[in-house]
């Protein structure tokens, strides 16, 4: 039985003090969360330690926005999976798609980061998703696929069930245009089937798959109600307690 996780990426966003604001509006209205639902903030590497101090008495979890696949060394303005951990995190979203964009992320090196994120106990939120022309030139399923497969390549079966799949359509990010509810399922529908290909149908029914692309409250209901969505990654979102909180309150009444 698959759990919601509702995720929050607060990108380039809340520095320390912006962040204990915002948890705080967070805290008030959803310190507890119900046991079916998972919840967990991305904040911006120097805002960890502050939000995991802060959210210890709560069921809201935290991760990183990025990892680096070195374990340590010269490596100037990088974080290590090692240091997440410590600080506290248990996911770490890898390969977002403006880090594909601007930061020269591949497919190679999605698979080397999710790698030493699952040897350091940290969950990979592995996003994937097709521009607007790939999916014109109707290439978004195999792109998909081939990102997918490409991601997972050499991770076990048991490691695999720790990882957690991200559809980012890019153009719905930060647009406020939304893949339609039918749109999200039969992608989230393909990569089930590109996970069973790979390892098992059984794996693949134990595996997260979440949405993101401009998941808002007034969209949430019928994104989360699909039956291979569950959860959101949520961006602009995020970065309003109301409009987190009422996203995990809809989660929570699927649930
Ligand atoms: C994201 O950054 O992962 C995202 C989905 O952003 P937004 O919700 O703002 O589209």
């Amino acid at each position: 039985m698959r759990r919601f996780l509702i995720a929050g990426n607060w990108k380039m966003n809340c520095g320390p003090y912006d962040a204990a604001e915002l948890l705080e509006g967070l805290k008030e209205k959803k310190a507890d969360v119900d046991e079916n639902v998972d919840v967990l903030v991305c904040p911006p590497f120097v805002s960890i330690g502050m939000a995991v101090n802060y959210l210890h008495d709560t069921d809201i979890q935290v991760g990183a926005q990025n990892l680096h696949f070195e374990e340590n060394g010269a490596y100037t303005g990088e974080v290590s999976g090692s240091m997440i951990a410590e600080s506290g995190c248990n996911y770490v979203i890898i390969g977002h798609s403006e880090r594909r964009q601007y930061f020269g992320e591949t497919d190679t090196t999605v698979n080397k980061r999710s790698h030493k994120a699952l040897e350091h106990k940290l969950a990979p939120i592995i996003c994937v998703g097709e521009s607007l022309d790939q999916r014109k030139s109707d290439e978004h399923f195999h792109l998909v696929k081939n990102q997918v497969t490409a991601a997972l390549f050499d991770i076990s079966e048991d490691d695999v069930l720790d990882v957690v799949i991200a559809y980012e359509p890019i153009w719905a990010i930060g647009t406020g245009e939304t893949a339609s509810p039918e749109q999200a399922q039969e992608m989230h529908e393909h990569i089930r089937k590109v996970i069973a290909e790979l390892y098992s149908e059984d794996t693949a029914e134990r595996i997260n798959i979440l949405y993101g692309g401009s998941m808002k409250p007034a969209n949430a209901k019928e994104l989360l109600s699909q039956p291979d969505v569950d959860g959101g990654l949520i961006g602009g979102a995020s970065l309003d307690a109301a409009s987190f909180s009422e996203i995990i309150t809809i989660a929570e009444e699927l649930s």
